[in-house]
């Protein structure tokens, strides 16, 4: 009964495009309300600088004032910015739900809530299901304290896989197309492609997301390859086709560990042919193709180069949101990886980890932009948490911090041509803003010293995160208690 409402609200939703009708509900989070951040020193994320000292003020969503002036609008909420860093709200490029297959509906909001606690304000939803349509436009309504939400389409895979597959079959031209079709008029923003794509099959979907105006974006198939990718201009994750690329033609081998060839122990012999020279002029024809790209590289990091132990997945602040049947869920794979027969053995996972790093500083250093992505919820790593890791893991990878500021803030925003209303803190733009204790130009992982979260002009202090959170956690342990 819920699906068919949910879908009869998205029909309507497409139909009017991306212009949405306020939802007949209530709407506790639209913006309202005059704050005003005194004495704060400002991250704005325009170009490399801080402003110092500054009084910052929202009004009704909207950054309407950066200025020295200490006067204060009437009815203005304070918040004392005295000592603390504030910066545009952080954009993750590469989240799921748990709610998309195994968690029950209800519990979505509170996945995105656990976003926003970490000073995420807007996502990107990559494997799209019909709620996401339902979240996004409730989310824009001020119906849910959400970030704000891009929604990727449902996977588009040759064949379907596993019992969650959740999403198109192509495997020919005709279904090609006719998915294409379908999730322009259902009204997801991308096209997503994952596994199994034919030359075929990628070249019907560039042609007919041409024709309806909608970008693709996911994975490269070995069976396309990186250099027809580079021709259509497609938006890559993971670095998919990059290793592929880097083989010797000589070898005569043409499999690396992209998607879900990582899984197979003998392409791993592929790590040690890489040819690393040949990776700036790769990042060269890369950027020029498309400048942005999504490394998620805590995630195939922690995944299969370095590992996590169960010890360290107990003691992250991530771990009280995970069920015990989700975690044990999760733990299959990682220990069918990490077990004898097909661990690829630890010089060859960190070879993996530190050319998965050159490469990314290579696109940063040929003028892409590099876009933080988490990736979550795979593999114990949760949203919100992650998208600090990531953070950290860039700057492991050398960017700097003022660049691995951009790939969660300014760039995210530039690809979705928003730029003018949210990515950076300037007069006129969305109040996504986050408040931090400590300057995260000093040290990236102060990202993580979240003073406030303000999202759409909603503001929420550490201790109301807290509280909410504290929550969220025993909804999340008993998600399938009956
Ligand atoms: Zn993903």
């Amino acid at each position: 009964m819920k699906k068919l409402l949910f879908l009869i609200l998205f029909k309507i939703v497409a139909l009017s495009g991306h212009v949405y009708p306020a939802p007949a509900g209530v709407s506790p989070f639209a913006s309202n309300g005059t704050y005003a951040f005194t004495n704060v020193s400002v991250i704005p994320m325009d170009r490399k600088r801080i402003l110092r000292n500054r009084t910052v003020i929202v009004r009704d969503g909207v950054i309407t004032k950066i200025t020295k002036s200490k006067k204060m609008p009437k009815g203005a909420i304070v918040i004392d910015g005295t000592g603390k860093y504030l910066l545009p709200g952080f954009i993750d490029m590469h989240t799921h739900l748990f709610s998309d297959y195994e968690f029950p509906d209800s519990l979505a909001e509170d996945e995105l809530k656990i976003m926003v606690a970490n000073g995420v304000t807007t996502t990107r939803l990559m494997i799209g299901v019909p709620e996401h349509l339902e979240l996004r436009a409730r989310s824009a309504a001020g119906e849910i304290l959400a970030p704000t939400i891009y929604a990727a389409s449902p996977q588009f895979a040759g064949r379907s896989f596993g019992d969650i597959y959740n999403g198109y079959v192509v495997a020919n031209e005709k279904q090609a197309r006719e998915s294409v079709r379908k999730a322009k008029a259902a009204g997801y923003d991308f096209i997503k492609l994952t596994f199994w794509i034919s030359r075929t099959v990628y070249d019907a979907v560039i042609d007919e997301a041409g024709k309806n105006n909608i970008r693709v974006i996911g994975h490269v198939d070995a069976q396309v390859g990186i250099d027809r990718v580079f021709e259509t201009g497609q938006q890559i994750e993971h670095l998919d086709g990059y290793f592929e690329a880097l083989i010797p033609k000589s070898s005569g081998s043409k499999i690396s560990t992209s998607g879900v060839n990582v899984w197979n122990p003998k392409v791993w012999e592929s790590i040690d042919l890489l040819d690393e020279t040949k990776i700036p002029e790769l990042a060269e024809k890369s950027v020029k193709a498309n400048p942005y790209s999504v490394p998620t590289l805590t995630f195939l990091k922690l995944a299969f180069g370095v590992g996590q132990t169960d010890r360290e997945i107990a003691s992250r602040p991530d771990y009280r949101f995970l069920p015990k049947r989700i975690r044990d869920e999760m733990a299959g794979p990682r220990n069918a990886f990490w077990s004898k027969a097909r661990n690829p053995g630890e010089k060859r996972r960190m070879r993996y980890v530190e050319l998965r790093n050159k490469i990314t500083k290579a696109l940063h250093d040929a003028g892409g932009k590099i876009l933080a992505g988490s990736d979550a919820p795979e593999w114990f790593l949760l949203y919100g948490f992650t998208l600090h890791r990531e953070l950290e893991s860039l700057s492991q990878a050398g960017l700097s911090n003022y660049a691995v500021l951009e790939s969660t803030t300014r760039n995210p925003a530039e690809f979705f041509g928003a730029i003018d209303k949210f990515g950076t803190v300037e007069k006129g733009k969305r109040a996504d803003l986050v408040l931090l204790e400590s300057n995260p130009l000093a040290n990236i992982a102060n990202t993580k010293k979240i003073a406030g979260v303000m999202v759409k002009g909603n503001w929420l202090p550490k201790d109301e995160i807290d509280k909410m959170l504290d929550e969220i956690a025993p909804k999340f342990q008993t998600a399938f208690d009956k």
